[in-house]
C-alpha cells in the first residue's frame, strides 16, 4: 500500500489570495465602471532593465550558433555571474564572500523552501510572525510541526514581530537551532540595523544556532548605514545562509534567477556534537537535485553588475521607491501609523480595525486592492499590506482615492 506523507494533510489552505480575488470580484461585478488598482500584490509591473534584455538576445543568438552553443552548465551557476556576484553584492560591501560559496538558482522561494533539508528532522524553529508563508509550509511538510491549533503550528516557536519592538523580534525564551529572519521584510516593510543583527548574530554563535537571513528585498535598502547581507556583520560567515533574488532587484519574478550563500565556515552539528561543514553539504544538494539555470538568463542577470546594468537597476528602484514615499506620505498624513515604504517596497499599516475590514473598505469606498495583514500570521491581524510594485500614475491615482475616501 503506498502511503502519503501526511504532514503535508496538516498544511492549511492559503484563502488569503482567493478571497482576495472573489471579493475583488464581486466589487467589480457591482461596480462595472470602477478601474480597481491593485496594490495588493508582491510581483514586480516595470519590465526587465535593457541591460538584461540586450544580454539574454545576445545568449539566444550564441545558443543558435554551433560554435557557442552551450548545454548542461555547472549546477552552482557560470563562473562569470558567480564572480560578478561575490565583487559587487559582497567584497564591494566589506564582505568576505567568494565565487564557490554562491550558488545560483532559479528562486529564493526554492532555496528558503529546499534549504530545511540538509537540518534534522528534530531541531527546534523559530519562524517570524507575519511571514513569508514559505519558512513555514516547507518545515510542515517535513514534518517539524505539530497540528494547526488556534492559528498556529504546534512545535514552532514564533517570533512576534509587533509595533512595539519595531518588528524586529525578541529573542526566544527556550533554545531554538533553526532562526528565519527577513529584511527588509516581507509583509512588514521593516528593516534591521548592524547593532540588531550583531545581536542575532552573537545569539545564533551562543547558542551553536543557524540563521536563515532572507534578503530578496536588500536592493530597497538606499540608507547606507543599514546592512543589505548579513556578511557585513562579524561573525555571520560561521552561523547563517543568505538568501538572494534578481527577481525584485531587477524584475526576473517571470525569468527565474536569485542564489543562496552558504559560506566556507558555516556549520551546524552532528548527533554525536561533531561539526559538518554546510558549504559542501548544500554543495551536494544542490548538484544532486538541480541542474542549473538557463544560460541566457545567467548573461540577463550578470548585465546588472556592469555600470550601466548598476544605473538601470538604480532607475527602476527608484521608481518603485517613488511610490513606497508617497503611499507612506498619503497613509501617514491620514493618520496611520505606517512601518516600511523606506528602505523597502511594503507599507505596513496599522488600520486599528480587523485587517479584512480594512481591506473591504479600502475596496469599496476607493477601489484600491491591498493585502490583509492577517493572512501573514496571527500578528499580522490589525494591519494591511499595500505593495509599491505598480507604475507611479497608478500609485498617485490609488492614493488621491485613499485620500478622499477615508479624509
Ligand atoms: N523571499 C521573500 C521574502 C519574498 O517575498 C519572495 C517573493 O515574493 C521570495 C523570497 C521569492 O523570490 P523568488 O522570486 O526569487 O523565488
Amino acid at each position: 500500500m503506498i502511503k502519503i506523507n501526511e504532514n503535508y494533510l496538516k498544511l492549511q489552505a492559503s484563502y488569503l489570495f482567493s478571497d482576495i480575488a472573489k471579493r475583488v470580484g464581486a466589487y467589480q461585478e457591482a461596480n462595472p465602471d470602477q478601474t480597481i488598482i491593485k496594490l495588493g500584490i508582491g510581483d514586480v509591473t516595470q519590465p526587465l532593465p535593457q541591460v538584461c534584455t540586450e544580454a539574454f538576445h545576445a545568449a539566444v543568438e550564441e545558443m543558435a550558433r554551433a560554435e557557442s552553443f552551450r548545454g548542461y552548465g555547472p549546477e552552482q551557476g557560470y563562473d562569470f555571474l558567480r564572480e560578478a556576484i561575490a565583487r559587487h553584492d559582497f567584497q564591494a560591501r566589506g564582505a568576505d564572500i567568494t565565487p564557490d560559496e554562491i550558488f545560483v538558482s532559479d528562486g529564493a522561494k526554492c532555496d528558503t523552501g529546499n534549504i530545511q533539508e540538509i537540518f534534522a528532522a528534530d531541531i527546534a524553529i523559530a519562524i517570524p510572525d507575519p511571514v513569508y508563508p514559505v519558512y513555514l509550509d516547507t518545515n510542515v511538510m517535513a514534518g517539524r510541526t505539530g497540528q494547526y491549533r488556534n492559528g498556529r503550528y504546534e512545535g514552532l516557536y514564533y517570533l512576534d514581530c509587533t509595533q512595539a519592538n519595531g518588528f524586529v523580534p525578541e529573542f526566544p525564551d527556550r533554545p531554538v537551532d533553526l532562526i528565519y529572519l527577513c529584511y527588509p521584510n516581507n509583509p512588514t516593510g521593516a528593516t534591521i540595523t548592524k547593532a540588531q543583527l550583531q545581536q542575532w548574530v552573537d545569539y545564533a554563535r551562543e547558542n551553536k544556532a543557524l540563521i536563515l537571513y532572507d534578503a530578496a528585498y536588500e536592493a530597497f535598502i538606499s540608507d547606507d548605514s543599514l546592512p543589505r547581507s548579513i556578511y557585513e556583520v562579524e561573525g555571520a560567515q560561521e552561523v547563517a545562509i543568505e538568501f538572494r533574488s534578481f527577481s525584485k532587484t531587477a524584475g526576473f519574478t517571470g525569468t527565474r534567477c536569485a542564489f543562496t550563500v552558504v559560506p566556507k565556515q558555516c556549520a551546524a552539528y552532528m548527533q554525536d556534537g561533531g561539526k559538518q561543514l554546510l558549504q559542501p553539504l548544500w554543495h551536494r544538494r544542490h548538484t544532486t537535485k538541480f541542474n542549473g539555470v538557463s544560460y541566457p538568463v545567467q548573461r540577463a542577470a550578470a548585465a546588472i553588475y556592469s555600470d550601466e546594468g548598476r544605473r538601470q537597476v538604480k532607475a527602476l528602484i527608484d521608481g518603485y521607491m517613488q511610490n513606497a514615499t508617497l503611499i507612506r506620505n498619503a497613509m501617514t498624513e491620514l493618520g496611520y501609523t505606517c512601518a516600511g515604504g523606506e528602505n523597502s517596497p511594503y507599507i505596513w499599516i496599522d488600520g486599528r480595525r480587523d485587517s479584512w475590514a480594512f481591506f473591504d473598505l479600502l475596496l469599496n469606498e476607493a477601489g484600491v486592492v491591498c493585502t490583509p495583514g492577517a493572512g501573514f500570521g496571527k500578528c499580522g491581524q490589525g494591519y494591511i499590506r499595500i505593495s509599491a510594485f505598480n507604475s507611479h500614475a497608478n500609485a498617485t491615482k490609488a492614493m488621491a482615492r485613499i485620500k478622499k475616501a477615508l479624509a
